[in-house]
Order: structure tokens, then sequence, then C-alpha cells
């Protein structure tokens, strides 16, 4: 077996697995930092699919993210450039009567909301970490994963690659979470796959329904809602392109594929005698653009770093998101600008402890986030109409600001001394990155399953969505 770890960089060096948004967001913010980074993927190349794992569609970067991003060169102007910045989000019942035109943040503290083509930003960002100089290997599946008292590492192929740390973003299906837990925990079905795709706006020129978005100078932000079904329409005005998400009952187990293509027959007969403009906008999917995605997760797990304090996992194999949240990739650029902050301060002699404060800061805050997902999720499949009929904003996407203009790098520069202290003297640690008041509760997917098929009281809900 050989070993390669040799760096001349004095901060050191460290691996990132996954060229997802979490890793390219933590190789850009470590390389910040003076780092030597290597990332390594699985995948042969990056495209503008977008992630090698997730498909060419749309995003939504908060701007707790942009916030991050705005330290990139060029990345957020070009993101800014090429994104829809819908000022309205409408609501439909499934019949086509309008709920709710909520008005859409523009931004919080200066950054903007975004809403992205997932692989042009990808790209652009990919670029950007390019150019600073961070290291490249594709095609490089990671098999097993090492930690010792003064490095840690990965085997690719055989080979033995070591570093000072290892930030494992390697997704959803993380095999580095068992190396992190010592248990293989699957992730879970959560009961619904969605639909999704992405085409050029011309093609909703042939129905006299869907002809007029064409001529829109707004972004289109549109969703309907149905029991245990809803449908989003989205017109990216700058690019020019149409995105639909249909979130549907999911049949299968998480055993089986999770990603398929998407039949337009079985999507048609979800929102059979729905309204018809996103009956005929859905008409004008090519065939062969559409993916039926499964929506899976896991439960909220308060141990992200290895038993030797050198391998962390960030992003989604720390906490996956439901779409319905909005922040799955805003929270690991959150963790890429934590983790750049605290593996500044604390240096490469002491990883362990940079790692644990970085698990520290971000749990209970990601469990909320990842929980809030489901909520807005419930609201929609699960509508309490009485609720709706009293005070239609209770259909909302929630914004809140504790959420949107929080600034990670410098929570986690101002926060890391409480997190430290809180390690080395085991006393409780009080996050303030949460909403004011907020006390953390745990949850697990099996409580959320629970409650699918009912509506929940209005005091379940963590997140308020005024
Ligand atoms: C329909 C949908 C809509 C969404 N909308 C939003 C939104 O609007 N806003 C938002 O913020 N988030 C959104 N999200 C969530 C967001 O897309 C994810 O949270 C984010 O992309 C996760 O990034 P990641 O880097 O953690 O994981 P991934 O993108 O999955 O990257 C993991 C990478 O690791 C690589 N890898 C895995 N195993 C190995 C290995 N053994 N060796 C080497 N490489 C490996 C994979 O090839 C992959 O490239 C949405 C998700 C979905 C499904």
């Amino acid at each position: 077996m050989s070993t390669n770890h040799g760096t001349s960089n004095s901060r050191g060096r460290i691996l990132v697995v996954g060229a997802g948004y979490a890793g390219l967001s933590t190789a850009i913010e470590l390389t910040r930092k003076g780092f030597e980074v290597e990332v390594i993927e699985a995948a042969k190349k990056l495209t503008t699919q977008g992630s090698p794992s997730y498909p060419r569609d749309m995003i939504q970067v908060g701007s707790n993210a942009s916030r991050v991003m705005a330290n990139w060169g060029k990345v957020l102007e070009q993101a800014t450039n090429d994104s829809a910045r819908p000022s309205f989000m409408t609501i439909f019942d499934k019949s086509g009567k309008e709920l709710l035109k909520g008005p859409l943040p523009e931004g919080f503290g200066g950054f903007p909301v975004l809403y992205c083509n997932r692989g042009l930003l990808q790209a652009s960002i990919f670029d950007y970490a390019n150019s600073l100089g961070v290291k490249f290997r594709f095609g490089a599946r990671v098999e097993s994963f090492f930690d010792e008292a003064r490095c840690a590492g990965v085997i690719i192929d055989g080979e033995r690659v070591e570093a000072d740390g290892v930030v494992a973003a390697d997704g959803v299906h993380s095999a580095a979470r068992k190396h992190v837990i010592g248990i293989q925990q699957r992730p879970r079905t959560s009961g619904f796959a969605v639909y999704r795709t992405c085409f050029p706006l011309e093609l909703l020129a042939n129905d006299p329904l869907t002809k007029p978005l064409l001529e829109t100078k707004e972004d289109v932000f549109r969703v309907w809602l149905g029991t245990d079904v809803h449908a989003i329409l989205f017109v990216l005005a700058a690019v020019k392109q149409v995105v639909i998400f249909c979130t549907h009952k999911d049949t299968f187990e998480v055993e089986e594929s999770w990603t398929n293509p998407g039949d337009l027959d079985d999507m048609l007969k979800v929102v059979d005698g729905w309204d018809p403009l996103i009956v005929a906008a859905m008409k004008a999917v090519p065939r062969d653009k559409l993916i039926d995605w499964k929506l899976i997760w896991r439960d909220p797990i308060r141990q992200w770093v290895s038993t030797s304090g050198r391998i962390t996992l960030a992003g989604d194999a720390a906490h996956p998101h439901l779409p319905t949240s909005g922040q799955g990739a805003a929270q690991a650029f959150e963790d890429a600008a934590t983790l750049g902050a605290v593996i500044d301060k604390l240096g490469k002699e002491d990883i362990p402890t940079a790692f644990r404060v970085f698990e520290k800061l971000r749990f209970e805050r990601t469990s909320l986030t990842q929980r809030m997902g489901w909520e807005t999720r419930h609201r929609w499949h699960q509508t309490d109409w009485e609720a709706v009929a009293q005070n239609p904003q209770y259909l909302k996407m929630p914004h809140p600001i504790w959420l949107y203009n929080f600034d990670a790098e410098k929570y986690a520069y101002d926060r890391l001394d409480d997190a430290v202290d809180s390690i080395s003297k085991g006393t409780a640690f009080v996050s303030s990155n949460t909403p004011e008041g907020h006390v953390h509760e745990d949850w697990t997917v099996d409580m959320m399953m629970k409650l699918e098929k009912e509506q929940a009281k209005e005091h379940f809900y963590r997140v308020v969505n005024s």
C-alpha cells in the first residue's frame, strides 16, 4: 500500500471527500484560511448537470448562504446575474383557487435570496475552487477511512492518502457516517418522491394556457397543494428555463433505486383534474428530462466527529434536509464557513477540538432546519384548512430572520471559546443561532412519520412562519 501525505503547507493539509456543495464550499473556506486542500470525488467529472449526485434544476440560495459566497471572488455576482429573484410566491389549491400571494424577501443584511440553476452555480463554485489552487481527484471512490492520533485519511484503490484531518462531505448515503458513529444506519424513506425537471421556457409556447408565461418579465414561483401532493412551477426568466417539482407519495423501499427516470404519464396521473395551467405546463415536459427522485433523510445525530477527532461529517452526510426546507445546501455553506473559522483559530495541532467545536456550534441549528423542512411539507400536505381560512399566512414558506440573517463565520469566531470551554469542562453550551427562547428537543424520523396521516396542532410547529 502506498502512502501519500507530504505537504509543504505549514498550516496543514485537509482531505475533503465529495465535490457537492458541502465539499466544494469547505474546500474554498479552508483554502481561504491558508490550508492545503485535496478533494476526492467518486464521479469522473463535474459537469453543468450539477453535483455528480444531484440533477440539474433549481436551488434556493438563502442569504445565510449568499453571505458565505460573497467572499468567493465573483461567484456571488455571477450567481446573481443568472438567478431568478421572484418577488411573490403564489399558492393555489389543486383546482387553481388562489390561497395566498405572499411577498418573498429580496435578501437579509444586504445579502440576496437567489433561485439559481443548480448546475451553473456548482460549475462556478468549482471554477473558483480551482482558481484558488484546490486539488481535485475525480473518479476516486473512497473505500474506507482511518483516523489515528496524529493523522487521518482515506483508502482509495489500495492507496493510503493521509492528511491532518478529513471532512467527509459524501452526501446522504455517506459511508463516512458509519465510520464516525460506529454503526450502519441506513437513510430512511420520507414516504415521498419528487418528480424533477428543468427545460427551456420556449417549450411552453405551444399551449395557449402556458404561452403567457413566456412574456412575463417577472420570475414566477407558484405552488399547488393537494392531499399528500404538491407541485411547484418556477420560471427563471434570466436563463429562460422552467423548473417543475412535483412531490408525491412514494411506494418503494429505500433500498431500491432512489433516482429513476420519471414517467410523464405517471406524473400527469398525480395531478389528474388539477388546475389546467399546471397540467398544461407538465404536458410540455420533455420525456427524457424527467427524474423521479426519492426523498430520503436520516435522524439528526449528535455525533459528527470520529473518536480520534480527526474526521468530521459535513453537509448532507451530517444533516440531510427535505427540499421544503430550502436549506440543505445553505446549511452546507454554513458548515464550510464554520469549519474555516474553527480550524483557522485552533490550527492543525488541535483539529480534534476544532471538529468537536464545529459539531457543537452546528448540531442544534441544523436539527431545527431539518425539522423545518418536514413542518412546511406537513402544512402543505395535511393542511389545516380552518387555520388557512383564518390566516392564509399559515401556508407561507418560512424565511425567519434567525435563519436567513445569519453570519456563520462570525458566529464561529464569536462562540468558539464558549464551545471549547463547554467541551473541556463538560458544561452545557447554549446555542444562540436558533430562534430566541428556543429549547432544543431531539426528534426522529419515526416521530415525524407517525404524524404524516394527521394534521398537526399549531403548537407542534417549532418554526414560526410569519
Ligand atoms: C428536490 C430538491 C430540492 C432542493 N432544494 C434546495 C434548495 O432550494 N435550497 C437548498 O439550500 N438546498 C436544497 N436542497 C438540498 C441540497 O440540494 C442538498 O442539501 C445539497 O446538495 C447537499 O450537498 P452535499 O455536498 O452535502 O451532498 P451531495 O451533493 O450529495 O455531494 C456528495 C458528493 O460525495 C460524493 N461521494 C459520495 N461517496 C463518495 C465516496 N465514497 N468517495 C468519493 N466521493 C463520494 C458524491 O459523488 C457526491 O458528489 C434540495 C434537495 C432536493 C432533493
